[in-house]
C-alpha cells in the first residue's frame, strides 16, 4: 500500500533538510525564506512505497500568498495520509499558529519539533508530552542537521497513516467561538456542500473568516450566503472585533495557555541572546549597509583577486596552459632559465606536469591527425572551453563563501536590511530573495520571484533580477578585472554592487510607471537564529551551483566553441583561411558598429562574443579565448591570454564591456524563465527590451563621458550621452505620477 506524507511548516523550520534526509535526495537548503518555491516529492529511502513531499515554507493556511494557496490547496485536494508538521522549536509560539491550522484540516498530523539542538544548548525546556496531550497528536523531538529523531518520527507518520483516518479530537477555543463555529458547520450540512466531512471544522472556520477564495469555489446560493453572514455579524458583534481578529486572537491565546504549561525558558523576558546581540549590530539602521557592503567586498575580493585568483592562474597557467611543476619545486629555476633560453625543457628543473593542451597537441601529433581536426581541438575546442574551466575555481571559492553567509543566517537579515530600503521606493523587500538567488544563477532567480504577491511587484522583479551577476558572468569580470585592471580587488565588488543598483534604479523608474504603482505586499519575514554553517550543506550548495557550470562546459560551450572555431576558420567560400578574413569576421564587422558608440565597436570579436554570450554568458570568455589565442598565431601560449586582451583594448573599452555584458539580456536559458514566469510573450519582449536598452545605455553614458573626463573632446555622441543621462535622472527623480493608487484614495477620503 502506497502512503503519501507531507512535509508542511513555516520557512526554515527545516522542511527541506529533513525531506532530504528522509528521501536521500539533495534539494537546496537554504537558512532563509522561500527557498522551496515549488512542492516537490521524493520517497523514503529503501521504502519506496512512501511517497513524501515538501510543501513551501507557509505561516499559515490563509489565501493571501502563493505559496499558502499552493500549499492549502494540496491539502485539501490530495488528501496526503498524514501530515509531518516541522515544528521551529526555538521559535515555537509562531511555529504553533500553523499547526493548529493543520490540525483543523482532519489528517492525521505528527509534530516534528526541530532544531532541539538549539533549544538544548540555549538551556530552554519543553515538556513534549504535555504537548502532545493537549494538542492530541503524536509529538518528536528531532534535530535535522544531525539526523536526530528522524527515524521515530517517520515510524509515526507512517504508522498513522496506516491506522487511516483516525479523526483528529478538534482543538477547543471560546464557547461563544464554538457556537458559531458549530452553526456554520451544520449550515453547510444542510445546505449539502459538505462534500468530505473531514473537512467540516476547516470549512467552518475558513467561511467565518469569510475566505474569499473558498467562498467563490464553493457556489453557496444567497440564502446560505446570508445566513452565513448573518452568523458571523452576530458573532462580530457579541465579541467585538472581526471575524478574521476573532480567530487569530483565540488561536494565539490558546498558543500562549500551552506554552505556559508546555515550556521554559531560561532566559528571563527583556535580556538578549547572543543571536539579538549580533542583531542588534547587523541590522542597526545606520551600521547595517556598510557592513553588508563591506562583507560583499570581502567576498568578492577573497574569491576573485586573492584565493581565487591564485587557484585561477594555477588553472590557466598550468593546467590549461603549460603546464605545471609538482609543489612548485623548480617552477622558480625553470622561469630563470627559460629566460635565457627559452628552449630549456622544464622536466631538467623537477617533476613536470604538462598541461592538457600540450598533452593533446603531443598525443594528436603522435597519431597523425589531420591539421583541422589538430586546430579545431586545440585552436577551438581546448582555448575556448579551457578558457572558461579556468576561472572554475574563483566561481567555487566565491559560491562556498555565498553559501556560507546564507547558512548561517546572514542573508536572511540582508533580505530584512533590503526590505527597509526597497519599501522606501515602493518596491518589496521580497525581491531580494530572487537576486541572492541569481548570484548563483538567473533560471532559479527568475523562479523564485513566486514567492513576491502583489503581480505589478513581481513583474519588476522578473524584470530586473537577471542584473545580478551570476555564476556564468563572472568569468568575463574575472577576465577584464585580471586583464585591464591588473587583479585590482574592486572591479568584482564593484559588478556586484552595480547588479544592485541597476535593480534598485529600475524599480524606481518602473515603479513610477502607471502600470507599476502601488504600494507593496507586506514583507514578513522570520529571523532565524545564527548558527554555526554546516559543512555538507555549504558544500551541497557550492557543488550544486558549480556543477551546472561544469556540465554547460560540456554542452552549450563546447558545441559553441566547434561553431565559432568552424566560422572563424573558414571563409564564405568554404576556403580555409586566416580568422582576420574568416566568415566570422565579416559577420562581426557587421555587428560591430552597433557597438562602436560604446567604445568597443573597432573590435568585431567583441561583437561576437556579446551574441554567442546569449547562449550562455560563459561563451564571452571561450569566443575570446578561441579568437584571440586558440586561432590568433600570433599568440599560442595559453597565459597570453590576458595580455592578449589587455592589448586590444582601452580600460575604459574593457569596463563598457564587461558593463553592456553584465546588464544586457540574460542568456537564453534564463530568458525561458522570464518567459515562463510572465506567462506572456509581450512581457518577455519588454523584459529582454528593458534590459537591453539600460545596458546599451549604462555602457554608451560611462564610456563617453568617460571619454570626456579623460580630455576627449565634445562630439555629437558627447552631447548625446549627457541628454540621455538627464532623461535617466529625471525619469528617476521625477515625483510619483498623480494617476498612482494612493492618491486616488486620499483625494475619495476628503
Ligand atoms: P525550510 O525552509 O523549512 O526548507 O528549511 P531548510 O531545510 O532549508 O533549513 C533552514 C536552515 O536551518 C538551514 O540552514 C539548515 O541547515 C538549518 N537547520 C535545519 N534543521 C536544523 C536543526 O535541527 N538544527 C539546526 N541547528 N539547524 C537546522
Ligand atoms: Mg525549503
Amino acid at each position: 500500500m502506497s502512503v503519501k506524507i507531507a512535509l508542511a511548516g513555516n520557512p526554515n523550520s527545516g522542511k527541506t533538510t529533513i525531506f532530504n534526509a528522509l528521501t536521500g535526495s539533495s534539494q537546496h537548503v537554504g537558512n532563509w525564506p522561500g527557498v522551496t518555491v515549488e512542492k516537490k516529492d521524493g520517497r523514503l529511502k529503501g521504502k519506496p512505497d512512501v511517497v513524501i513531499q515538501d510543501l513551501p515554507g507557509i505561516y499559515s493556511l490563509s489565501p493571501y500568498t502563493l505559496e499558502e494557496v499552493v500549499t492549502r490547496n494540496y491539502l485539501v485536494a490530495e488528501k496526503p495520509d498524514t501530515i509531518i508538521n516541522i515544528v521551529d522549536a526555538s521559535n515555537l509560539e509562531r511555529n504553533l499558529y500553523l499547526t493548529m491550522q493543520l490540525l483543523e484540516l482532519g489528517i492525521p498530523v505528527v509534530i516534528a519539533l526541530n532544531m532541539m539542538d538549539i533549544v538544548r544548548k540555549r538551556g530552554d525546556k519543553i515538556n513534549v508530552s504535555k504537548l502532545q496531550d493537549q494538542l492530541r497528536c503524536p509529538v518528536v523531538e528531532t534535530s535535522a542537521v544531525g539526523g536526530d529523531g528522524l527515524q521515530q518520527l517517520i515510524n509515526q507518520a507512517c504508522e498513522l497513516a496506516q491506522l487511516g483516518k483516525a479523526s483528529q479530537p478538534q482543538i477547543v477555543f471560546s464557547q461563544r467561538l464554538e457556537k458559531t463555529l458549530a452553526q456554520v458547520g451544520d449550515l453547510l450540512e444542510t445546505a449539502g456542500v459538505l462534500k468530505r466531512p473531514e473537512l467540516k471544522r476547516w470549512l467552518a472556520v475558513k467561511l467565518f473568516e469569510r475566505d474569499e477564495k473558498l467562498l467563490a469555489e464553493l457556489h453557496l446560493s444567497d440564502t446560505v450566503r446570508q445566513r452565513l453572514e448573518k452568523m458571523t455579524a452576530e458573532c462580530e458583534a457579541e465579541l467585538d472585533d472581526d471575524s478574521e481578529s476573532i480567530i487569530t486572537n483565540e488561536r494565539y491565546e490558546y498558543i500562549s495557555r500551552l506554552l505556559q504549561q508546555a515550556a521554559k525558558k531560561t532566559l528571563p523576558t527583556g535580556q538578549l541572546s547572543l543571536s539579538d546581540k549580533i542583531d542588534k549590530v547587523v541590522t542597526n539602521r545606520l551600521l547595517a549597509l556598510p557592513i553588508f557592503a563591506a562583507v560583499m567586498f570581502v567576498i568578492y575580493y577573497v574569491s576573485i583577486t586573492t584565493v581565487g585568483g591564485l587557484l585561477t592562474d594555477w588553472a590557466n597557467d598550468g593546467v590549461f596552459g603549460d603546464g605545471w611543476h609538482l609543489f612548485g619545486i623548480g617552477s622558480g629555476a625553470y622561469e630563470a632559465a627559460a629566460e635565457i633560453d627559452p628552449d630549456a625543457d622544464p622536466a631538467e628543473f623537477g617533476v613536470w606536469v604538462p598541461g592538457i593542451p600540450v598533452v593533446l597537441e603531443n598525443l594528436l601529433a603522435a597519431v597523425n591527425c589531420a591539421d583541422w581536426l589538430q586546430s579545431l581541438v586545440l585552436d577551438g575546442i581546448v582555448a575556448g572551453v579551457g578558457a572558461v574551466l579556468g576561472f572554475l575555481p574563483q566561481m567555487m571559492v566565491l559560491f562556498i563563501f555565498l553559501a556560507i553567509l546564507e547558512d548561517c543566517g546572514y542573508m536572511a537579515r540582508v533580505a530584512f536590511i533590503m526590505d527597509r530600503i526597497f519599501r522606501r521606493f515602493g518596491l518589496s523587500g521580497k525581491s531580494f530573495i530572487p537576486m541572492l538567488v541569481a548570484t548563483g544563477c538567473g533560471v532559479p532567480g527568475v523562479m523564485a520571484t513566486r514567492t513576491i504577491e502583489k503581480e505589478a511587484d513581481r513583474k519588476i522583479a522578473i524584470v530586473t533580477t537577471t542584473f545580478m551577476p551570476c555564476g556564468a558572468k563572472l568569468p568575463i569580470i574575472a577576465l577584464i578585472a585580471g586583464a585591464l585592471f591588473a587583479e585590482s580587488g574592486w572591479v568584482a565588488p564593484i559588478c556586484y554592487f552595480i547588479g544592485i543598483a541597476a535593480i534598485i534604479v529600475s524599480g524606481i523608474i518602473l515603479k513610477k510607471m502607471r502600470f507599476f504603482a502601488g504600494e507593496p505586499a507586506p514583507f514578513v519575514m522570520e529571523l532565524p537564529s545564527y548558527h554555526l554553517p554546516q559543512v555538507k550543506s555549504v558544500l551541497l550548495t557550492m557543488w550544486d551551483r558549480s556543477q551546472s557550470f561544469v556540465k554547460k562546459a560540456g554542452t552549450i560551450i563546447l558545441l559553441s566553441t566547434i561553431v565559432i572555431w568552424a566560422l572563424g576558420s573558414y571563409n564564405f567560400s568554404m576556403q580555409p583561411t586566416e580568422t582576420q578574413d574568416s566568415m566570422l569576421a565579416d559577420i562581426g564587422r557587421t555587428v560591430a558598429p552597433v557597438f562602436a558608440p560604446l567604445g568597443w565597436g573597432d573590435q568585431w570579436e567583441a561583437a561576437v562574443g556579446t551574441v554567442t554570450g546569449l547562449i550562455a554568458k560563459e561563451n564571452v570568455v571561450s569566443t575570446f579565448g578561441s579568437l584571440y589565442v586558440g586561432l590568433d598565431e600570433v599568440s599560442e601560449d595559453g597565459n597570453e591570454f590576458w595580455a592578449v586582451v589587455a592589448a586590444k583594448y582601452t580600460p575604459l573599452a574593457a569596463f563598457s564591456f564587461m558593463l553592456f555584458n553584465l546588464l544586457c539580456a540574460p542568456c537564453f536559458a534564463a530568458i525561458g524563465a522570464i518567459r515562463r514566469e510572465m506567462g506572456s510573450l509581450r512581457w518577455t519582449a519588454f523584459a529582454v527590451g528593458y534590459q537591453c536598452a539600460l545596458a546599451y545605455a549604462s555602457a554608451m553614458v560611462f564610456y563617453q563621458i568617460g571619454i570626456l573626463l579623460n580630455g576627449g573632446t565634445f562630439g555629437l555622441l558627447s552631447a548625446f550621452s549627457l541628454a540621455l543621462l538627464a532623461v535617466f535622472l529625471w525619469l528617476l527623480l521625477r515625483p510619483e505620477p498623480k494617476a498612482s493608487q494612493n492618491k486616488i484614495q486620499t483625494v475619495f477620503e476628503s
